[in-house]
């Protein structure tokens, strides 16, 4: 593997870029290469993007470039494909994104890849298991963004509900990154405190909790409906597992893996808490859910299988 630290990005659309620019800011890569369909707009963003490195923390090389960048790098990010327009679920671009990961996948491997991928094309669980079949590579080294943003979203509102920064915000979202999503309350805590004990001692209702959660699977649908996209948040979730992978850090975070019986469920990708390290996926962390959220997490699960059989497993096996 490259002693340089190369990120490969295909897809320098709103969220490539977004995570590009969190990239140059944040520093840690040596080498980004960006890939494109669209190739003017690629070599605009390896110049716009590079007239910032006099003022970025640290050198970086910033450059468009093809497949035959893949054989050394260790990450490819995939942030291409179809974006949700106003009131389209994520759901409803299985179909046209699962042929654009199974073509960009199959030109990253042809060129040597050995690395992870980070997947963020939506629907996420569903674009990371497409990656997964088609690179014949180890699940753990597919990961997908799954409810890496929902639980930064999640955190924020936390954060600011109770006064406590969302760095102490220890809370989770499982399942689907999308419309099924759940948080197991009973295991989230605000530093060391679990925060269903805060809310009895402040006599504030548990409904409070659930409206932030609707509020957090709701947002995406209200930002597209403002702005079009969401790539800022996005931006920086990627940049963090991309960090994660490269300082081989075993941090818990919620990525879309693949689940082998964990959670009772295999077959299929969806978000769980796991520890991420410079292989990818090194364990999964299995909370006990009570009944009513191992109820959703299944739901999810559901979901996930039905659209596999129905609409992805049939354009895996187009020749
Ligand atoms: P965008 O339209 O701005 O960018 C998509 C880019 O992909 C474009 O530049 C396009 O030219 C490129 N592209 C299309 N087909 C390609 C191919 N075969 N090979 C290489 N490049 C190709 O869209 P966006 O707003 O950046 O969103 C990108 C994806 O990320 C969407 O699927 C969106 O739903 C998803 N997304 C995910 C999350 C998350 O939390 N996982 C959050 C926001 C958006």
């Amino acid at each position: 593997m490259n002693s340089n630290r190369k990120v490969v990005l295909v897809g320098a659309g709103f969220v490539g870029t977004s995570f590009a620019y969190s990239l140059l800011n944040q520093g840690g890569v040596d080498e980004l290469v960006l890939i494109d369909v669209n190739k003017d707009k690629i070599i605009g963003e390896e110049m716009d993007l590079s007239h910032g490195l006099p003022y970025a923390p640290h050198k970086m090389l910033i450059k468009a470039g093809d497949y035959d960048e893949c054989k050394n790098a260790n990450i490819v990010v995939i942030t291409a494909g179809l974006a949700q327009k106003p009131g389209q679920s994520r759901l409803e671009l299985a179909v046209a994104n699962a042929k654009i990961m199974k073509d960009i996948t199959q030109n990253v491997m042809k060129n040597g890849f050995k690395g992870v991928f980070i997947v963020a094309s939506n629907p996420v669980d569903l674009m990371s298991y497409v990656v997964a079949e088609v690179s014949g590579l180890p699940k753990s080294r597919v990961i997908g963004s799954g409810t890496v943003l929902d639980t930064a979203r999640l955190r924020y509102l936390i954060a600011e509900y109770i006064g406590v920064s969302s760095k102490n915000i220890h809370a989770y979202i499982l399942g689907e990154h999308g419309d099924s999503s759940l948080v197991p309350w009973e295991h989230c805590y605000v530093g060391c405190k679990k925060i269903t004990d805060i809310m009895k001692e402040k006599k504030h209702p548990m409904e409070n909790l659930q409206r932030i959660h609707d509020y957090v699977w709701q947002a995406a649908y209200d930002i597209i409906e403002k702005k079009k996209a969401t790539y800022y948040g996005i931006g920086m979730a990627l940049n963090r597992l991309v960090r994660a992978v490269l300082d081989d850090e075993n941090s818990i975070l919620t990525v879309s893996t693949y689940q082998n019986n964990e959670y009772g469920q295999e077959g299929m990708y969806i978000g769980v808490p796991a520890i991420i390290n410079k292989n990818g996926v090194k364990d999964i962390i299995e909370l006990k859910l009570n009944e009513d959220d191992q109820k959703k997490f299944n739901h999810s699960c559901e979901i996930m299988k039905e659209t596999i059989e129905k609409e992805i497993t049939p354009i895996l096996n187009e020749e």
